[in-house]
């Protein structure tokens, strides 16, 4: 499954981040994933829950910031957001390879718990 190897990667970055600043406990997990990443969400979401077992991250909520496609369209100068995964122009239907959001997947940051 691509997403658990994400979710592990993910896990990763956090328990060294949270092993780094001492944190024991980690409550909210916030990803940006960008609409052309290729990411399921719910995928993700269960992925999540089984890598987080018995680690500082167990339990933890994965908050998801979706990025939509964002594509420059040379012919009208201009940035377009894409409703649909298909790179062409919504204005002038021309074809539109630059990609200038959409791909992310990315740690945006980390929450503890109150105490
Ligand atoms: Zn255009």
């Amino acid at each position: 499954m691509h997403e658990l190897s994400l979710a592990m990667g993910i896990l990763d970055s956090v328990s060294e981040q949270a092993a780094k600043r001492g944190i024991e406990r980690v409550s909210v997990v916030s990803l940006r994933v960008g609409a052309m990443s290729g990411v399921v969400r719910d995928s993700l979401r269960f992925s999540w829950e089984l890598a987080c077992a018995d680690t500082v991250a167990a339990g933890s909520r994965l908050e998801i910031e979706e990025v939509p496609l964002a594509v420059f369209c040379e012919r009208c100068a201009q940035e377009k957001t894409l409703e649909r995964l298909i790179l062409r122009c919504p204005a002038c239907g021309g074809p539109t390879p630059r990609i200038v959001r959409g791909r992310e997947f990315q740690l945006v940051s980390m929450e503890v718990p109150d105490s």
